[in-house]
């Protein structure tokens, strides 16, 4: 059921009016019950919603996303916002200009409400490395909400946004869809434009929508996709129509990873369901097939180092002179050190340290060059599976979300609890999280750019588990 269509339909049958809409989701946002608010667009909100009533009290068209609202994740430039990526460096940095994939949302009339709470420059599988405070899970509050992009899965989940945008490193969109229940799109790389999304790890940064369906997925991933000049590695790609997708004929055998079923760290409910779900599969009539794959230590730590070498190296522009909050110190060389060490999260200084070393002179070979030998040999494994299946099914958690306060405590355990996303973002593949199958959902993944069998497999799933 889409979101969008809804709304579109109720807007131009006048049954409610854009202003009213966007007047009560911001109600609702301003009461922040989840923290997932970082600022609120509320000027800039009310008068597009009046711009769209206006076109319709004249009788123009006007497109299916025009009066939609919408959430940004607060890593995203949007011209004259606060944009501080949950931080404390940034607090006060306001975007000059705005991200590509935003700016085609806004030209095709959506509506931005909120900059949205996560973990501070992506760095996090919890929304609790934040200077706006830890947020809240959208089915219990006690738990987290999943990060980094917790902020913008909880305003989907709670419809205080229609969908949002979220950024995926390495499962910050899929992770938070699947702890509360909603749609989360990690698309091929380079199919959305990166420009004017704060640089994490830019080999597997990826933007990303969060939605209450596979249509209203596949409505805002057409309206972001495409070339940019301004991202070199974009490429154009086709519009997904809605037909290919409601057409579910074409995927005949689907694989799994044993191991990360059999891995120790898998919960039995999470296993259970998991299973059971490749049954109703079967039953369907679908081959399925168990495939080999790397050990989720190998995932993980392979993931890590890259990530960490590539956020090291982004982060050394924030050092208070062109951008961030700046301490004085008796020299420049204090200001830097005092400015970064008082300004970035405990996380984010453990990466920026991590990062440093491995891409240190004397240790870059043995670790930074291992890391990138492993991830080609990642990507050539995926190459082998996709000539054998049509997509890969996974569990999106190896177990259900924690309480808000222990990732805190063990952050090896946090970064453990990555297990089943980061493969992905190595491999560059589109995925998706549904949000059936285990408690914290399924993963499809597909070959590259095969982005619409993955929103076709997710409709066929609807309908099958
Ligand atoms: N949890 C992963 C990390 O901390 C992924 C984060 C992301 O995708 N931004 O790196």
């Amino acid at each position: 059921m889409s979101k969008i269509r809804e709304i579109h339909n109720q807007l131009i049958n006048q049954e409610i009016s854009c202003l009213e809409l966007i007047k009560s989701k911001l109600d609702v946002l301003k009461l922040n019950t989840h923290n997932t608010v970082n600022s609120l667009l509320e000027t800039f909100a009310l008068e597009a919603a009046a711009k769209v009533d206006a076109k319709i009290a004249k009788g123009e068209q006007i497109g299916l996303l025009e009066g939609i609202p919408f959430g940004v994740k607060d890593v995203f430039m949007v011209q004259g916002t606060y944009t501080t990526a949950s931080s404390n460096l940034l607090k006060k940095y306001k975007s000059p200009y705005t991200a590509t994939a935003i700016q085609k949302l806004l030209d095709a009339g959506a509506i931005p409400l909120v900059k949205e709470n996560g973990d501070s420059f992506g760095h996090g599988s919890s929304s609790e490395n934040t200077i706006f405070g830890a947020v809240k899970n959208a089915v219990n509050p006690t738990l987290v909400s999943g990060g980094s992009s917790g902020g913008s899965a909880v305003n989907v989940a709670k419809e205080y946004t229609v969908f949002s945008i979220g950024g995926d490193t390495g499962g910050s969109v899929r992770q938070p869809a699947g702890y509360n229940q909603v749609f989360g799109l990690k698309p091929t790389y380079g199919r959305i434009s990166r420009f004017g999304l704060m640089a994490y790890a830019s080999s597997t940064d990826c933007v990303g929508p969060i939605a209450t369906s596979t249509e209203d997925i596949r409505i805002v991933l057409n309206a972001m996709s495409g070339k940019d000049v301004k991202d070199q590695t974009t490429y154009a790609s086709e519009e997904i129509t809605v037909a290919n997708i409601l057409n579910t004929e074409g995927v005949k055998t689907v694989g799994y990873f044993k191991n990360f079923i059999t891995n120790e760290a898998i919960d039995a409910s999470v296993k259970a369901a998991f299973l059971a779900s490749i049954e109703k599969i079967k039953a369907k009539g679908i081959a399925v097939k168990e495939l080999d794959f790397f050990e989720s230590d190998t995932l993980v730590s392979t993931y890590y180092t890259l990530a960490m070498a590539e956020t090291a190296s982004n982060l050394s522009r924030l050092d208070g002179t062109n951008y961030g909050n700046r301490i004085e110190g008796d020299n420049l060389k204090d200001t830097y050190s005092i400015t970064r060490s008082e300004n970035f999260s405990e996380e984010t200084k453990r990466r920026i340290v991590g990062g440093n070393q491995v891409l240190s002179q004397g240790f870059s070979d043995e670790i930074y060059l291992k890391g990138l030998q492993l991830r080609d040999q990642i990507s050539k494994n995926f190459e082998k599976d996709f000539e054998q299946v049509d997509v890969i099914l996974s569990p999106v958690t190896p177990q259900a979300p924690p309480k808000i306060g222990d990732s805190l405590k063990d952050p090896l355990a946090m970064y453990l609890s990555d297990a089943y996303t980061v493969g992905f973002s190595l491999g560059q593949l589109p995925t998706l999280t549904v949000p059936q199958g285990t408690e914290t959902g399924l993963q499809i993944t597909a070959a590259k750019n095969n982005d619409e069998l993955v929103l076709k497999f997710a409709n066929f799933l609807k309908d099958t588990i």
